[in-house]
């Protein structure tokens, strides 16, 4: 079975093409439509749902009446300050009468390359979805610059989709899969279904290509796959240009994917398993018993804190025997567990003088 039947979580990377008319540079209404349907319908069998959008830019450019081909940085800036408005606007549109709310997520490549940024941009999505809501996301490209930019929309939708802990990506792109070459160019080409591992050869089929709007290639596309399958995410490419796409895939529309080996959880335990302990954490008996069971770790049950860890880091959690119980991404640094130590939740925002996380380290965060 396709892996979209079964999951739980989905990214959907819509690009410029897609969105906005390359010859009047309007929205390209009908399909923004069709997709709507689709992320109801979505909703509506208990998945989360998460856009990447592109688009800012070249809605944005027209509207500032710049002219064709390349932008100079600061004009592509503003562009996209003034396009991403319509963008946010459209999706709100067009979700509005299925009763969907949305939400506007503007990323920089540090949100996802600094640990703490990455694990804050993923509390912000973990509490949105909570909610119920649909985050829209795209890179803040009014603030980023070539050197430190994404730069394409393709690899951004994987770092999201590794956030979110998503179980599926979606690159809806102007090709309906990914060939062994061209298939503009090269007639032998042909499409590969079921993608298990990115071998070198694989990479090396990877062209480039890009349209004036819209900027990865297949080999963005394969750089993004690597991503998503190391976050146990499954990745499909498929043509986004019909009519519910998502509905089309469903029902097992042509597309390659690339199949991840493992799950989201999985993949996030390993991850944490292979970092440094930065410090230690002492907890008694009760929150020993309380992680066995799968629990998070509260403040209450920690005794003390031992080694100069700072939020985001990587803790060992031990018990007044010295046994180690557990490795975990703790909420606090060194200074602030230990004045919370020992006190209750509800107690943090008068001890700090602001409120924190409700736990010091969370079982998503935690491998025992
Ligand atoms: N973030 C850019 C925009 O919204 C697009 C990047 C891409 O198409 O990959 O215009």
């Amino acid at each position: 079975m396709a892996p979209l039947n079964t999951a739980k979580r989905i990214v959907v990377k819509i690009g410029s093409a897609l969105l906005v008319d390359a010859e009047t540079g309007e929205l390209r209404l009908k399909w923004l439509k069709g997709l709507a349907k689709d992320i109801a319908a979505q909703k509506q069998a208990g998945r989360d749902i998460l856009v990447v959008s592109s688009g800012s830019i070249a809605l944005g450019r027209k509207v500032l009446g710049m002219p064709d081909g390349i932008l100079t940085l600061e004009q592509s800036q503003a562009a996209a300050a003034v396009g991403q408005i319509r963008l946010a606007r459209a999706y709100e549109e067009i979700l509005e009468p299925y009763n969907i709310k949305t939400a506007q997520i503007l990323l920089t490549l540090d949100d996802s390359t600094d640990r703490r940024r990455y694990l804050n941009s993923r509390a912000t999505f973990t509490a949105l979805l909570a909610c119920d809501v649909v985050p829209i996301v795209n890179e803040n490209d009014t603030v980023a610059t070539d050197e430190i930019r994404f730069g394409d929309n393709d690899r951004l939708a994987a770092q999201v989709a590794s956030m979110a802990g998503a179980d599926v990506l979606v690159l809806l792109s102007d090709v309906d899969g990914f060939y062994t070459g061209n298939p503009k160019t090269d007639a032998e080409a042909k499409r590969i279904d079921v993608i298990e591992n990115i071998t070198p050869e694989l990479e090396a089929m990877a062209g480039d290509a890009g349209t004036a709007n819209a900027k990865g290639g297949m080999k963005t596309k394969v750089m993004a796959a690597k991503t998503a399958m190391q976050s146990g995410c499954s990745m499909a490419i498929m043509l986004g240009d019909v009519d519910q796409p998502l509905l089309a895939l469903e029902n097992g529309g042509i597309c390659s994917w690339f199949m991840a080996h493992g799950d989201p959880q999985a993949a996030r335990k390993q991850w944490i398993a292979t970092m440094k302990p930065k410090g230690t954490l002492i907890v008694d008996a009760g929150a020993a018993k309380a992680l066995k069971a799968g629990k998070s770790l509260l403040p209450a049950g920690v005794v003390g804190g031992q080694g100069g860890f700072l939020r985001g880091d990587m803790v060992s959690i031990i018990d007044e025997n010295n046994a180690e119980l557990a490795k975990g991404l703790v909420n606090y640094d060194a200074a602030e567990v230990n004045k919370i130590s020992g006190r209750q939740t509800t107690e943090i925002k008068e001890i700090l003088g602001y409120p924190g996380r409700a736990s010091l380290v969370h079982r998503d965060d935690m491998v025992m």
